[in-house]
């Protein structure tokens, strides 16, 4: 599916119709019949360390903390099982890597990822698959990380798809400058909804995804637009 013509600026209410489902936990776990969801927060007050890995091209996600433990959470081993054999979301997501990796799927787990950037306003990151996951020691305790992969969208041109990728990997805190800087409005035309996050220069001509000075909101009519020109 051809993400980039969707918006990828949504409100909760859009997700929630997407998604079919009102989503209160971070990461759930669907059986292949659709596309599992995790949602990210990436504020600097976020309870989970996710990172874009730039080089190996990879969003690491970290799993999540046993419940019910308040304070004394970040204290504990992320749990594969809630009780007995029951596996946690940590632990289903890591069975479902495992048997990608033993080749008993043939296909890696799909994953949608949403990053909430303010309350009520999420980025749309679009899918990715599930290549690895792993345990690994942080402080001292376990906790998991998973590595996803952004799954390719299909498009004609292959720049298109490298743009579209970085577009994804804006850091959160510059999205957030840029909505507020631009009121959340399309900066040619004032357009409201179907919003994008656009490189002024192009990420394939040097131009930065971690400078606020060259992100700008259009919407999506002006997105593609800029896109032709460009190719
Ligand atoms: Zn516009």
């Amino acid at each position: 599916m051809d993400n980039r013509n969707s918006t990828q600026i949504i409100s909760y209410l859009e997700l929630v119709i997407k998604e079919k489902a009102h989503l209160q936990k971070g990461m759930n776990f669907r059986k292949d019949s659709r596309p599992s969801v995790f949602l990210m927060s990436v504020k600097d007050n976020a309870p989970y360390a996710d990172v874009w890995d730039e080089e190996k091209q990879i969003l690491i996600y970290e799993g999540h903390d046993v419940y019910g433990a308040g304070d004394k959470r970040k204290e504990i081993d992320q749990p594969m099982y809630s009780s007995g054999s029951t596996l946690t979301d940590n632990g289903k997501f890591f069975r479902e890597s495992e048997r990608y990796k033993n080749s008993e799927r043939t296909t890696p787990l799909e994953i949608q990822v949403y990053e909430k950037l303010m309350p009520g306003i999420w980025y749309d990151k679009g899918l990715f698959e599930l290549l690895n996951a792993e345990i690994i020691v942080r402080g001292n305790r376990k906790v998991f990380t998973f590595h996803l992969h952004p799954k390719q969208v299909s498009a004609q041109n292959p720049d298109k798809i490298f743009e579209y990728t970085h577009e994804r990997m804006i850091p959160a805190h510059v999205k957030v400058e840029v909505w507020k800087r631009d009121g959340g409005k399309c900066t040619t035309c004032g357009a409201g909804d179907g919003l994008h996050y656009d490189h002024v220069l192009p990420y394939s001509k040097g131009g930065r995804s971690d400078d606020a000075k060259n992100i700008q909101l259009l919407c999506a009519r002006h997105n593609l637009e800029k896109g032709a020109k460009i190719m």
